[in-house]
């Protein structure tokens, strides 16, 4: 095993830090890119660059500094991740971070493998809305940055379409599904073709954010194979190195949509560090920097509940049972909303 890469993470949140922290493990060294001065990250990597998206000093700096380059969310300026693929390699592959930034590619690729979503249509005026009515009530997505359920409005009616509203941007509109069930399936390929996933994870959402994910998840043997299948296609169509989150919906009459996909390791697979033999936060490091892979081996049941806001409080002082394992992302300022930390449960 080399014991010479250095790794480039753009995004100083959680994600990164977690990334850091298996990183170290193999013996591989860490620069952090962060835009938030404060990102907490920088707790955990061996160097920590803050700078915002540009060509710039603080960017020279970061690309000599690296070998490889990874991120830890989607939402990065395209030309930004080219410019520096130019010099360094990307992974995973900046062209997949373009399709997954935007609702409408992602949806069109994934339907174009014959994999279905939700119903779903492209919006740029409130007319296409007014041609779209079959998909009321329905969800209108802004078409990129979103997260969090950020960028999302309900649409019971056309009532809900307001007056003042203007399309500045573009959207899509989505049918409102009724939910059964939530999962996903995080995948990780390695550069020579070998794909290695978890079980199913399901999550249960609150306000649209992760509240809660857990192994096994409650769902059928056809849906298990189903879901793990699907994700593999996406990962093998795309020539994908690293891990990849695909987010499922499961609807009241037990069909299998795709949501959407994070081409990265994801909130829901917090789980796998204690839950697995390898995280998915160590699995993506070993897929980039193409390293051995590993058989997935489940050590233990779980659940996993993120602490958000000013929770974290509580969460800091409370005494751990031998099965519970803590993460406080150590961020300056707690929030409402913000994803502060985690408690992981090991269950028979
Ligand atoms: P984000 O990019 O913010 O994660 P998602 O599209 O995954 O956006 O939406 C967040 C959550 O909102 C989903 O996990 C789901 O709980 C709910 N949601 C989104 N779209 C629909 C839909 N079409 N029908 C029902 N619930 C939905
Ligand atoms: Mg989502």
């Amino acid at each position: 095993m080399s014991n010479s890469i250095r790794l480039g993470v753009i995004g100083g949140g959680q994600l990164g830090s977690l990334l850091c922290v298996a990183a170290k493990k193999l013996n591989i060294e860490t620069v952090i890119l962060s835009d938030d001065k404060d990102g907490p990250a920088q707790k955990f990597c061996d160097h920590f660059i803050y700078s915002k998206y540009e060509n710039n000093e603080k960017i020279r700096e970061f690309i000599s500094k690296v070998d490889i380059v990874t991120y830890e969310f989607e939402n990065i300026p395209i030309d930004f991740l080219n410019l520096i693929e130019k010099e360094k390699k990307v992974l995973p592959n900046p062209k997949i971070n373009k399709i997954a930034q935007n609702r409408k590619l992602e949806k069109t690729f994934v339907n174009e493998l014959g994999i279905n979503t939700t119903d779903w249509t492209y919006i740029k005026t409130a007319e296409d809305i007014k041609k779209n009515q079959h998909l009321l009530p329905g969800l209108l997505k802004s078409n990129t940055l979103g997260y969090d359920g950020k960028g999302q409005f309900v649409l019971n009616s056309l009532d809900d379409v307001k007056q003042d509203w203007c399309f500045t941007s573009d959207y899509i509109l989505e049918k409102k599904v009724n939910l059964k069930k939530e999962i996903s399936v995080i995948i990780t390929r390695y550069s020579d073709g070998t794909m290695l996933y978890y079980e199913p994870i399901e999550n249960i959402h609150k306000n649209q954010i992760l509240h809660k994910s857990k192994i096994p998840a409650d769902i059928s043997e056809k849906i298990f194979k189903d879901a793990i299948d699907s994700a593999k296609k996406i990962a093998a169509n795309l020539s994908y190195i690293g891990v990849l989150t695909v987010e499922y919906f499961i609807t009241a009459n037990g069909k299998l949509l795709v949501n959407e996909l994070a081409p990265r390791f994801h909130n829901s697979g917090h789980l796998t560090i204690e839950a697995f033999n390898i995280s998915q936060f160590e699995n993506h490091v070993r897929a980039i920097c193409n390293l051995n892979s590993m058989q997935i081996k489940k050590i233990s049941n779980a659940e996993m509940r993120n602490v958000l806001g000013f929770e974290i409080q509580k969460y800091k002082k409370r005494n751990l049972k031998k099965n519970e394992f803590f993460y406080d992302y150590q961020k300056k300022e707690p929030r409402d909303g913000r994803k502060m930390g985690h408690l992981t449960v090991l269950k028979d």
